[in-house]
This record gives C-alpha cells, structure tokens and sequence, in this order.
C-alpha cells in the first residue's frame, strides 16, 4: 500500500530435485492413436535428449497401435488398456493421470490442445496445484536452468510469451496440433510397454451416443499436403474461384484469413490462424494475405509459403520461401495458365 514493489515468485520454494523425463498423453479416438500425439513424440524426444532424460508415451484405452508410440520415439509407454478408458471420461482420465504422474514424478508433462486435451488437462494441474501452459506454439530447454521455456501467443496474438514454471514440477504445457513436427520413425526401435491397473469410473459420466461431427471433414484442412489461402485482398466471394481452381490443380484444398472470413466470403471451416486452424501443409500459397501475427501462428511451419502481395513491405513476406509482388487477379491466372499447360 506504501508503494512497494512486490515479487510475487515465491523464492522460498526450491524446483524439486527427484522429477525425471518427459511425458505425453497420447490420446486415441475409437483405438486409433491421434496425429498431434506422434507430433507431441517429435518434440518431446527433443526436449529428452537435451536433459538426457527418458521420454514415455501414456495411452489410455485399447489401442492395436500401442507398438508405434516406441517406433515414433518412446522409450516406455504407460498403457491403462481397459473399456473404461476408450472415450473421454474427464474424472476417471485426470484421477488416473495424476496417480501416475505422483507414482512416477515426470519433470514435463505434454499434451494435445484439443478437445480432449484442453478437457482434462487443466484438471490435472489443478489437483497437482502446479501451472499448466495451454496452446503452446514452441518448447524450448532453458540451457541455464534447465527449465521448460513454453512459448506462445498472448495479448489477442499482439505478442509471444515466454512462460516458465521455475518451482513447480512436472512443467504441464497443452501444445497445438500441427505445430510440431513429427520425429523420425524406426521400425526396429525397442521399449517398455508397461501395463497400469486402471482405475474405477465414479459412474457418474455414462457415454451414451457417439455423433461423428463431418461439418470438418469436408474442408480436411489439416491434412492437406497444399493450401492456397486468401484474404481481404482477394477482393470479394468471387475471387476465391480462381483460388479454389488452383487448389484442384496442385491436389489441395482453400484456406482464408479471419478478415475474409469475416467478410463471408467463405465459410469459418476454412480459416487459418489463432482462432481458427494451425495447419502445416507442404505448400501454402497466401493470396493477398498481408501476415498479422495471429494469420503467422496458424500456418508458419509449412514447408513452403509462397505469397503474393501487391504491397512489398507485407509482412507476410517476412516468413515466405518465394515472394510474388503483385495484383492477385494478374498472377493468379498467370499461374494456373502455366500449370495447365504442364
Ligand atoms: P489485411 O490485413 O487487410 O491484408 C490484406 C492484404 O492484401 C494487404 O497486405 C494488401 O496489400 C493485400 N492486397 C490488397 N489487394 C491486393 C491485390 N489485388 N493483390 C495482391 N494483394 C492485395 N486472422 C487470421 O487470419 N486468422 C486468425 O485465426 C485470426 N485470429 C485473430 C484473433 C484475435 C484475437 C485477433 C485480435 C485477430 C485475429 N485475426 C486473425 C485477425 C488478424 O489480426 C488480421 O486482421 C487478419 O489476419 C488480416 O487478414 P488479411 O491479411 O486477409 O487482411
């Protein structure tokens, strides 16, 4: 109250010395094991070898492909097999999550942030009454301190922020599907499959229908191996044709930025970015897309970004592999007249 400044980290409390390895929970959907969990094995293997600790997979549920959790880079999978575990029970998952990580004392714990991830995960932090980083874009180690830098957006996308759980451990972070890359997958890779007791469902969740949502399986956007994404400066709903003209050529599918989506020029299925989806194509093509930070988080790690802008100073030139200046409605039937005629 006098105007003092108060530092709200508590020096007092020590990082606790006995926690070891990094985790993921590798979620599954009906036995089969999620992309964005074979993701979580490429970074987390990173992350391993650099504290020279293990790296385990925690599956819950049956899964046939429990074996290629080892092959995309676990040492041990902690598997709970059981019927009880095949959909999301939040009580049972977090209860059961929490066990292990007090029997076993993981120094970081990584998951998915999707439905399931963002679901059950902050439960677990907060019976461990340990911090939990959600959406992260980028894990780095602290080579000082060996702590978990987790990297991502904040303020509306305005800045990235750089949070660190110096004191607490495990270090929990959700991290976005197809920001990550996958590791290197070797087939003759060896490790320890270790069966866990399951636990007993409190019965107070029963599933009682499972509805497959297909509105999202129609654009298929995160797996496209090419996007051709427009913006504002495509100009309006009929400017998209010669987007989607390209996209069939190249075997793709059409992405958008929040602004032309906002405009209505396509539907919300379609856009790209912070609030819409992170996606990590072979080729994205941005069209007239002028590359605000919260359009970059969702679409930076594609392999190869070409952009055409009429304005040279777009930002979005920042991160494109080949850069086009010019009118979209020039180079764009430029381009498909050229690819037509091989
Ligand atoms: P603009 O920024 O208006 O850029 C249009 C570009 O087109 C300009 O660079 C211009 O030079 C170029 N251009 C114009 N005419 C032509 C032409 N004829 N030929 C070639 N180039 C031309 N945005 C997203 O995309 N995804 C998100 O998920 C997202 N989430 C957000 C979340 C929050 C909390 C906030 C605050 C914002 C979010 N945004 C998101 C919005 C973001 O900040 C930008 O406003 C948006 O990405 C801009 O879209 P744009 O690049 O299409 O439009």
């Amino acid at each position: 109250s006098e105007g003092a400044i108060i530092d709200a980290r508590d020096k007092e409390v020590e990082k606790p010395k006995d926690f070891k390895g990094v985790w993921i929970f590798a979620e599954q959907s009906q036995g089969k094991i999620a992309s964005v969990a074979y993701e979580l094995l490429g970074i987390g293997r990173k992350l391993a070898d650099e504290l020279k600790s293990e790296l385990c997979a925690v599956l819950f549920g049956n899964s046939d492909e429990v074996q290629e959790l080892i092959k995309w880079g676990a040492d041990k999978v902690y598997y709970v097999n059981s019927p009880d575990y095949i959909c999301l029970d939040d009580e049972l998952y977090s209860k059961t999550l929490v066990k292990l990580v007090n029997d076993y004392k993981p120094e970081i714990m990584l998951a998915g942030a999707t439905a399931i991830g963002r679901s059950f995960i902050p439960r677990v932090a907060a019976k461990l009454r340990v911090g939990l980083t959600a959406d992260c874009t980028g894990l780095e180690i602290d080579k000082e301190t060996g702590n978990l830098l987790q990297i991502r957006p904040a303020f509306g996308g305005n800045i990235m922020a750089t949070i660190v759980s110096p004191n607490s451990r495990p270090q929990i972070a959700t991290v976005r599907p197809r920001v990550m890359k996958r590791g290197e997958y070797n087939p003759e890779r060896k490790g320890e499959i270790i069966e866990v007791e399951p636990l007993k469902p409190s019965g107070r969740i029963k599933i009682l229908e499972r509805v497959e949502d297909t509105s999202f399986c129609k654009v298929n956007l995160q797996d496209a191996k090419v996007i051709v994404s427009g913006g504002r400066g495509i100009g309006g709903p009929e400017g998209f044709k010669a987007l989607w003209e390209l996209a069939n050529l190249l075997g793709g599918t059409v992405g958008a930025s929040r602004a032309a989506v906002d405009e209505g020029w396509i539907p919300y299925a379609h856009q790209v970015g912070q609030t819409g989806k992170t996606v990590c194509p072979k080729l994205y093509i941005a069209c007239g897309i002028s590359g605000a930070v919260q359009h970059l988080v969702g679409m930076q790690s594609s392999d190869i970004i070409v952009a055409i802008n009429k304005d040279p100073n777009a930002p979005i030139f920042n991160i494109a592999t080949y850069g086009i200046v010019g009118d979209v409605k020039i180079i764009l039937p430029l381009l498909i007249k050229k690819i037509q005629e091989g």
